[in-house]
């Protein structure tokens, strides 16, 4: 999921009141680049539906700002003239920050602009307080980002489970860490000095695959998530569904029948409390199955 702020941050933002419509004309111009480059100017017009005069006109400014450059051309054919030279998306100088907080650890990476993992590193969490988490993973991120000193951070995405309200950059809620209206983006930003979007771990691996992953290309998806959180999230014509104050997706409280296990809310037989993994392997530890918290070790043996 560190793969979803890539493009959404490297889209130039133009100023004044047709900002996000021409910021979303951008990101489209640059996916096409990402999903099939090298390619045509012509066939991103083709592709996008929007006009050759416009998308040489995006292009340009990719190429001025390094994130596009143009390719290798094809051979020349028999026909007369300068060949079409192709673009491609340039993933030499720009590199993004990814974080994403678990129960037991955070994972920080570098990516380049492909979703490309270029360093990675697990943190174990010793304290889940966010005063201890977030410097933790901003100082990891810092010294990965000084070894590659020729590239340049267009951003940080970050991602949790429970409820995190993308517009706001905060954690509203996350129940297992005991985390309760933090302000990520914020505290975040002032550690790393870089923009930060902060969203649902469930939303950003599904942007993540639309992205670089399987749904490529568009389409719907509905993705679901069972760890020691459960959560869902879903695109529809490719556009991921945040609802109000991004709540949408949120399924970890919805009744199981006959579900017996007690849930943190109060209640009994909740959807995140009968599937987490903290529940599979407690229940595989009574039954003798396993002797660890490790959901792999459970699913070796059923297998
Ligand atoms: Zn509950």
């Amino acid at each position: 999921m560190p793969r979803t702020a890539a493009i959404l941050i490297a889209s130039p933002v133009p100023r004044g009141a047709d900002r996000d419509r021409r910021r979303a004309t951008a990101g489209v111009v640059l996916r096409s680049v990402l999903e099939h480059g090298p390619v045509a100017r012509s066939t991103i017009a083709r592709l996008t539906g929007l006009s050759p005069a416009s998308v040489t006109d995006y292009c340009a400014r990719f190429t001025r700002l390094g994130l596009v450059r143009e390719a290798e051309p094809p051979r020349r054919s028999k026909g007369v003239g300068r060949p079409h030279v192709p673009l491609d998306l340039d993933d030499s100088r720009f590199v993004v920050g990814g974080m994403h907080v678990a129960v037991p650890h955070t994972t920080v990476a570098l990516l380049d602009l492909r979703g490309r993992v270029l360093r990675q590193r697990e943190l174990k969490h010793e304290r889940t307080a966010p005063r201890w988490v977030l410097p933790r993973a901003a100082e990891a991120l810092a010294a990965m980002l000084a070894e590659v000193r020729d590239a340049r951070p267009l951003g940080v995405g970050f991602a949790a489970g429970g409820w995190v309200d993308r517009d706001c950059g905060v954690i509203v809620e996350h129940e297992l860490l005991g985390w309760r209206d933090v302000p990520v983006r914020e505290v975040l930003g002032a550690h790393t000095g870089l923009p930060v979007h902060v969203d649902g771990h469930a939303r950003a691996l599904v942007n993540g695959e639309r992205l670089f992953g399987r749904a490529r290309g568009g389409g719907s998806v509905l993705h679901l998530f069972v760890g020691n959180v459960v959560d869902a999230a879903f695109a529809t014509h490719d556009e991921v569904h945040h609802g109000p104050r991004s709540q949408a997706g949120s399924i970890a409280h919805l009744p199981v029948p006959g579900g017996s296990e007690p849930c943190a809310c109060g209640r009994t037989g909740c959807l995140q409390a009968e599937l987490s993994e903290r529940t599979l392997c407690r229940r595989a530890r009574a039954a003798g199955i396993t002797d660890g918290a490790d959901p792999r070790h459970v699913l070796a043996a059923a297998n």
